[in-house]
C-alpha cells in the first residue's frame, strides 16, 4: 500500500497514525524532499523543532507544514527585473515562486519543481 502526497495532504495526524510505520517513513522522506527544493535546510529544522513531534504521524504532519523565506523575492512578495533607475527597478510583479505570500511551503516547492521540470524539458525540446 502506497499513499501518494497529493492523498497524504489531507489526511489528520489520527488518520495517519493508522498507516505503517514503513509508509509514513516513505511519506516524511518524501515531503522533506519536496521541502528541500526551496526550503533552507535550517528552516526545515527549525520547523520541526517548534513542532516537537512525537509519534510517526506527527512527524509526517511536521514537515508537510514546513515553511521558510521565499528564497525569489526574500520575503517581500513581490519580484522586481529589468534596469535600476534611481534604486528603483524598472519592472515588478507579484513573486510567481510564492504567490506573493513571501514565504514557501512544501506545496510551494512541489508546484515550483514541477514548473521547472517543465522548464527545462521544454528548453532542451526548443534546442533540438
Ligand atoms: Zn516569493
Amino acid at each position: 500500500m502506497t499513499i501518494r502526497l497529493v492523498e497524504a495532504d489531507f489526511l489528520s495526524v489520527e488518520e495517519l497514525a493508522e498507516l505503517p510505520v514503513e509508509e509514513l517513513r516513505r511519506l516524511f522522506r518524501l515531503y522533506r524532499e519536496a521541502a528541500r527544493y526551496g526550503i533552507d535546510a535550517n528552516d526545515i529544522d527549525d520547523c520541526l523543532d517548534r513542532a516537537d513531534p512525537q509519534t510517526p504521524a506527527e512527524w509526517v504532519v511536521a514537515i508537510r507544514t514546513a515553511r521558510g523565506i521565499c528564497p525569489k523575492c526574500h520575503g517581500s512578495g513581490s519580484y522586481s527585473w529589468g534596469a535600476c533607475i534611481n534604486g528603483k527597478m524598472s519592472h515588478s510583479g507579484e513573486c510567481f515562486r510564492c504567490e506573493g505570500k513571501g514565504h514557501v511551503d512544501v506545496s510551494d516547492c512541489r508546484r515550483n519543481r514541477g514548473y521547472d521540470g517543465h522548464a527545462i524539458r521544454r528548453a532542451f525540446a526548443q534546442m533540438s
